[in-house]
């Protein structure tokens, strides 16, 4: 059995009521097979088993107050996995779906993303099973406050620096941050996706959906292609299925997709700029349904209970580039199967995990371009370390400065991924490049260190 074989076997073991962080090693670590025989050091100091279990894991409890005085109690997570490179860093998920599994896989994922953007970050991933949908902006609030009350031992500028992910957006972060401010008594840098008037880097509420744009851009290149006039499903519609869709349709692709949790839609005639408009209004502010979408436009139709590739895979429908921007497993077999009769040419993940492992298999197997989560949806950890340089400095830089360092930071992880796979001998394998040229660096970092 070779060592990698091993780790994933004691993985399975002791972690076996953990499914998804189970699929993350497994994936992470079947790419790092040719790592094994280059770097017989990293074997030496047994660098894979220590990276698959986290530096901590803190649970504990979020008692708050409902609107109707009724105490409710949820559970809060902070995986701190690994800063080898720099400060745990990585978003807080909010939804009726996380437990420690899936916080871990994405603590575990976020190391080698955030090594991959160049940036000094290490890392972490946290949130709680609290559901803010159908919660009204104080409960919210008083929801936040308590997680803060106890999380606000664990994290610092230096130590640990959270932000947003799936239900935690702008509103979430204002809380969280000045919470903090007030029991700390410090304003630096301890969050990203900050408000522009308090700390917040412009950029930042586009940059992952920007980023997966961009990325899948430098791999249509790879075949002399580009967005104009292709045809693209995006799922999800909220931030990153948003800023998405904008970059995608400004780089003259067309969008016909959009999801929920409850339904998705297609628009056959595109999602333009107004429309997206009419989409933002509609989830950031109004925090309504996607399903209303086609109340205002009757053209398009709105399929109840069906993902995006449920309905692609059902109707035969025909798309160039999909990007799954939703949540984790949403593209199975069956799909990958589908997308690959109906000619796709890309699957670019926007969102974390949301291919399965035979389904990313069946997409390589068929020559279709497969944009790994850790490598596409970067952007947003990118920028979030751009806005702690910003932090630091006590500056902030302008719209066009973070987009360009965004763009080249996509290009540059483009370019990594792309060299790492030829270097170990998977050429044009992104999600094998991707994971060596990621983890490469967290392993000489860990080594380097002895052993802690
Ligand atoms: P949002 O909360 O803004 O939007 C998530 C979207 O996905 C919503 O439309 C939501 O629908 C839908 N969704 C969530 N869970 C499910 C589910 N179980 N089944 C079907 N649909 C679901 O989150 P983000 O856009 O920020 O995050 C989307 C993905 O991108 C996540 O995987 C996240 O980890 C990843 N990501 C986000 C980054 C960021 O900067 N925000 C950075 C890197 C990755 P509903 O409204 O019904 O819940």
């Amino acid at each position: 059995m070779s060592v990698i074989d091993e780790v994933v076997e004691k993985v399975r073991s002791k972690d076996r009521d953990q499914p998804e962080f189970i699929q993350a090693v497994t994936e992470v670590m079947e790419t790092l097979k040719p790592t094994v025989d280059k770097h017989p050091e990293f074997v030496k100091a047994k660098i894979y088993e220590r990276i698959v279990e986290p530096d901590r894991m803190i649970i504990f409890r979020v008692p708050w107050e409902d609107d109707n005085h009724e105490v409710q109690v949820n559970r809060g997570f902070r995986v701190q996995f690994n800063n080898a490179i720099g400060p745990y860093k990585g978003g807080l998920r909010l939804h009726p779906s996380v437990n420690l599994s899936v916080i871990k896989f994405l603590g575990f994922e976020q190391i080698f993303k955030n090594s991959l953007t160049t940036l000094p970050m290490g890392g972490a991933k946290g949130g709680s099973e609290f559901d803010p949908k159908g919660k009204s902006d104080a409960e919210v609030m008083r929801f936040i406050y308590a997680f803060m009350r106890e999380l606000y031992r664990y994290i610092g500028p230096d130590t640990d620096v959270p932000a947003g992910d799936i239900g935690v957006g702008g509103r979430e972060i204002g809380y969280l941050f000045g919470y903090y401010k007030k029991i700390v008594n410090e304003h630096t840098g301890v969050l990203t996706g900050k408000g522009l008037e308090y700390g917040g880097s412009l950029i930042r509420p586009q940059a992952t959906g920007y980023g997966v744009a961009y990325f899948a851009a430098e791999m249509l290149a790879t075949r002399g292609k580009d967005f104009a006039s292709k045809v693209v499903a995006i799922s999800g519609s909220g931030n990153v299925a948003q800023f998405a869709v904008q970059k995608v349709t400004q780089l003259g692709g067309k969008v016909v997709t959009l999801s929920d949790s409850n339904g998705s839609i297609v628009d056959e005639e595109g999602i333009n700029a107004e429309k997206l408009a009419f989409v933002m209004n509609l989830k950031n502010v109004k925090r309504g349904r996607i399903k209303e979408y086609v109340e205002r436009y009757p053209n398009a139709k709105y399929i109840e209970g069906k993902s995006v590739w449920d309905i692609i895979s059902d109707n035969g429908m025909k798309v160039d580039v999909a990007l799954p921007c939703a949540t984790q497993n949403e593209i199975n077999e069956f799909h990958a199967n589908k997308l690959v009769r109906n000619g796709v040419i890309a699957v670019v993940e926007g969102a974390n995990m949301p291919s399965n492992l035979g389904a990313i298999k069946i997409l390589q197997a068929n020559n279709v371009l497969f944009g790994p989560a850790k490598a596409a949806n970067a952007g947003g950890v990118a920028v979030s370390g751009l806005e702690m340089s910003q932090n630091s400095l006590r500056l902030s830089w302008t719209s066009e400065e973070v987009d360009q360092r965004l763009q080249q930071i996509m290009k540059s992880i483009h370019k990594a991924s792309l060299e790492a796979a030829e270097a170990y001998g998977k050429p044009g394998d992104y999600l094998t490049g991707a994971n060596i040229a990621g983890f490469i660096k967290v392993a000489k970092a860990m080594l380097a260190y002895g052993i802690v």
